[in-house]
């Protein structure tokens, strides 16, 4: 009979990282058979196994969530044409985990443009919000208004049913036919409680669902053809249930269940169901064709609204636009990519993407999702919510690396922060 050993934390964690890298989808009674047939020599108890993998963040909730719902999933747009943005990158899908990415298709230059893109839908900040609602900054690109003759209002509005949105210029007050009319207090008075309710409770995502279904149910109702391409982006986007990420224990200071249950009625009302018969004849004029069953499921269903808000947290830029080739980026804690507002007077939610640093051929483009000032572990415990897993970019790598050589904290060094730092607060127009 040969001798068994206990092996030492650090060498049993390196192996189960392994494995799980190697089998992402398999839970932990798999994985521990998989470590003890690898390594028969050791004496290993499930219940370590488990410690371990649920220290790291690796545990798949699989025994109460929907396999292939315990990491964001995402899909490739179809007929998604990257060209009208940019020729310097494409998409490319590299695994079910991982999901699709940008990848540079030629040399890419430190501090050049790679595209710029104004927002599929958008749910400003919330003082830019204000502004809005208060007649002071455009109500479709959120830039503030001065007193350009160009300004118009919205023609909606009457003394009885007063809407206080205004538009920078012509092109915005059209633009805004995708989205406006249903969220507008003069001519969908139904929406106002959902949208009072978003902004009391500061919730972004509901806002954003909100501007991203008055898109979709408008689009339906003006152009078959740009609502299937508008339906594609929107089912298309990493997603991660709420429900999902609740039963990660990963909801920390979100809304609970009550307020979803909550948002969601409002949210019925607003673009279905209106409470009074006014409100339902107002909606009825704004949407005259009776939406497609499935795609009225995939909208109004409970739980496809906590997966739409789901949706909407994962891709939601820092300002609160959604755009669609930028929400095909992913994260690294050195990002090589930045995106900024440059164009405050004109167009204030367009946003410009920048390159950090040379980019080389088949190189995949990054940007950051957390603060990079962080921390190591608050940086990998902030990703770990998002059920991105346990970061391993290759700053993550480093400085675990680091740390473990020196036996010290592995922080990362003083220019490298205050480089990031920098980054950070550009990348919140702080700057
Ligand atoms: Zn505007
Ligand atoms: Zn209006
Ligand atoms: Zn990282």
């Amino acid at each position: 009979m040969s001798a068994t050993i206990t092996p030492v934390e650090d060498e049993l964690k390196a192996a189960l990282l392994e494995l799980k890298s190697a089998n992402p989808t398999l839970g932990i009674p798999k994985i521990h058979a998989l470590l003890l047939s690898g390594h028969p020599e050791w004496t290993v108890s499930e219940k370590r196994t488990r410690k371990i993998l649920q220290s790291e963040g690796l545990v798949n909730n699989a025994s109460v969530g929907v396999p292939g719902q315990l990491y964001p999933t995402s899909q490739i747009i179809k007929g998604f044409d990257v060209a009208k943005y940019t020729t310097k990158v494409e998409v490319k899908h590299f695994s079910k985990i991982k999901g699709k990415g940008l990848v540079a298709k030629e040399q890419i230059k430190e501090g050049e443009t790679i595209w710029k893109e104004d927002p599929f839908a958008l749910a400003p900040e919330w003082n830019l919000y204000d502004l809005q609602m208060s007649s002071h900054a455009c109500g479709y690109c959120s830039t503030p208004l001065t007193t350009s003759p160009l300004i118009v209002p919205c023609t909606a509005s009457t003394s009885s049913m007063p809407c206080p949105v205004r538009f920078c210029s012509r092109l915005c007050l059209s633009r805004s036919g995708r989205t406006h009319p249903l969220l507008c207090a003069a001519r969908n008075p139904a929406a106002a409680p959902l949208l009072y309710f978003a902004r009391r409770n500061q919730w972004m995502a509901l806002h954003a669902l909100s501007q991203v279904t008055a898109r979709v149910l408008l689009t339906y109702n003006q152009d078959e053809k740009a609502f299937e391409e508008d339906w594609e982006i929107v089912r298309s986007l990493a997603q991660l249930g709420m429900e999902e990420r609740a039963k990660g224990g990963w909801l920390n200071a979100e809304p609970d269940r009550a307020m979803w249950k909550k948002a969601h009625k409002l949210y019925i009302q607003a673009f279905h169901e209106p409470a009074t018969e006014t409100e339902k004849k107002r909606l009825a004029k704004l949407l005259k064709k009776p939406l497609p069953q499935d795609v009225a499921d995939a909208l109004f269903d409970y739980d496809a609204f906590l997966r739409g808000l789901g949706r909407m947290s994962l891709n939601l830029e820092a300002h609160g636009g959604l755009y669609v080739l930028h929400s095909h980026l992913n994260h690294s804690c050195a990002p090589n990519v930045s995106a900024r507002h440059f164009d405050q007077r004109t167009a204030l939610s367009r946003i410009t993407v920048l390159a950090r640093r040379d980019i080389a051929p088949g190189e995949e483009l990054t940007i950051t999702y957390v603060n990079p000032e962080l921390p190591l572990e608050q940086r990998r415990r902030q990703l770990m919510e998002w059920g991105f897993g346990k970061c391993m970019c290759e700053r993550c790598v480093k400085e675990e690396r680091e740390r473990k050589a020196e036996g010290g904290d592995g922080e990362a060094n003083v220019e490298e922060k205050a480089d990031l730092e920098a980054e950070l607060k550009a990348g919140l127009g702080v700057m």
